[in-house]
């Protein structure tokens, strides 16, 4: 019998697969989707995400895939730049976009040298299983039955594993989607990687230049309510009239390269419980992350560490199952005030950017003072960064 099943191979998945066959734990892996570059990755590693690869003897694997640093972050209100701020910020790495599906793939393949390792591909997990009150593995949606000592549900913000274990998810109250486009890249990204964030007439959107040679992402927001019709013919226009000029000319010239855009639905909450005997939620399952400030893969990978921590001693020695139960508990109560304090930080960061994308007056107070507090709004904005890069609580891989 394989001793854990984890649910779904994302970034959280993938890189707690791994981890467990590294240690000699029987792990089978199921992923819903036949390939990774199917689904929609977020890209933006913080230095504590990055830090986390390095603790988990991941860094040489991220280096060999396509990979591409933040050179810095820039706001521009109307058509003034507000301020720009130089990576690292003090940290000792830059915040770097990854690109996911290989990383993914490099993960699962390296898991596969190792004969503990079993993967499922192409099929999702439909129900659990249960033996009295305690999950005792999955089934999947061909009919195939996998019993295990531990369900890790891993399947992200729609979790399945969540739904059918009758886990509650308490969601925030919904405000934005996101509307994702890739167009070409401007040399000048190529050269300065900046993130841009530009807000003007109660709209917004970011751009950088991606993980992948040559090409920008665009981050369009939109109200939850708002219907656009992402075929809109003129996006080109549309972000152009936001743009500094040499930006809005590269808008206007790569017209026909502008990929036709994915709306991304932005939930946001956290389950009260992320587990019950048999079975645990991590990652996006149990606490499914904004966008805002690339928290969600680092948080994953920090919730990855801790869960190993736990467990491999456990499932090592073969432990009862009141002490597997007894180490989930633990698992959430050490994960859970980082993943409260990132959440509220990125609503606070959600909040600033609202206001200033809808609200004419504080955009225009903004503006005006620019000019001579620049410094002073900079250095605030830096001060409100560091959790968010650096992560709140100390987290090392002891296993
Ligand atoms: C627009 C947007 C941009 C983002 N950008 C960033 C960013 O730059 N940096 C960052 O840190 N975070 C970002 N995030 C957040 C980040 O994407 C998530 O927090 C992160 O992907 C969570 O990882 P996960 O492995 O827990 O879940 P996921 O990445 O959602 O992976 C879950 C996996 O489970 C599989 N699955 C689902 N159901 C089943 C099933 N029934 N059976 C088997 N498999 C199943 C899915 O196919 C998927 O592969 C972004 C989010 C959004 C919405």
């Amino acid at each position: 019998m394989t001793q854990v099943v984890i649910v779904g191979a994302g970034p959280t998945g993938a890189t707690l697969a791994l981890l467990m066959v590294k240690r000699g734990i029987r792990t089978t892996l199921i992923e819903a989707a036949k390939d990774s570059y199917r689904v929609f990755r977020g890209e933006g590693l913080m230095p504590s995400g990055l830090d986390a690869i390095a603790q988990m003897g991941l860094s040489p694997m991220l280096e060999s895939i396509p990979h591409r640093q933040i050179d810095a972050w820039e706001f521009i209100l109307g058509d003034r730049q507000l301020f720009r701020v130089d990576e690292p910020m003090g940290s000792n790495r830059p915040c770097t976009l990854v690109s996911q599906p290989p990383l993914l793939e490099a993960l699962i393949a390296e898991a596969q040298l190792h004969p503990e390792f079993k993967f499922i591909s192409g099929v999702p997990v439909k129900d659990l299983l249960w033996n009295g009150d305690r999950i005792s593995g999955v089934k999947l949606a061909d009919g195939r039955e996998i019993s295990a000592t531990l369900v890790i549900g891993t399947d992200g913000r729609n979790s399945i594993v969540r739904q059918r274990a009758g886990l509650d998810l308490v969601t925030q109250e919904k405000s934005i989607d996101v509307l994702w486009f890739k167009l070409a890249a401007h040399p000048r990204f190529v050269a300065d990687n900046v993130f841009y964030s530009i807000l003007n007439n109660g709209s917004g959107f970011s751009v950088f230049h991606g993980a992948e040679d040559g090409k920008l992402h665009l981050a369009w927001v939109l109200d939850a309510e708002d219907k656009t019709d992402r075929k809109h013919a003129d996006w080109a226009e549309t972000f152009a009239s936001l743009s500094p000029a040499w930006m809005a000319e590269h808008f206007r010239n790569s017209q026909d390269t502008i990929e036709s855009p994915m709306r991304l639905s932005v939930v946001v909450g956290r389950c009260p419980c992320w587990h019950r005997p048999g079975i645990i939620l991590l990652g996006d399952a149990a606490h499914p992350m904004s966008p805002v400030r690339a928290q969600g893969i680092n948080m994953a990978f920090r919730d990855v560490i801790v869960a190993a921590n736990y467990l491999v001693p456990l499932l090592k020695t073969e432990a009862n199952f009141g002490d597997i139960d007894l180490a989930l508990s633990r698992i959430q109560a050490e994960r859970e005030p980082e993943i409260i304090r990132a959440q509220q930080l990125q609503a606070q960061e959600a909040w600033k950017g609202e206001q200033l994308r809808n609200n004419g007056f504080v955009r225009l107070l903004m503006m005006q003072v620019a000019p001579f507090l620049g410094d002073r709004i900079r250095q605030f904005w830096v001060k409100g960064q560091y959790e968010l890069r650096q992560g709140v609580t100390e987290v090392r891989l002891i296993v």
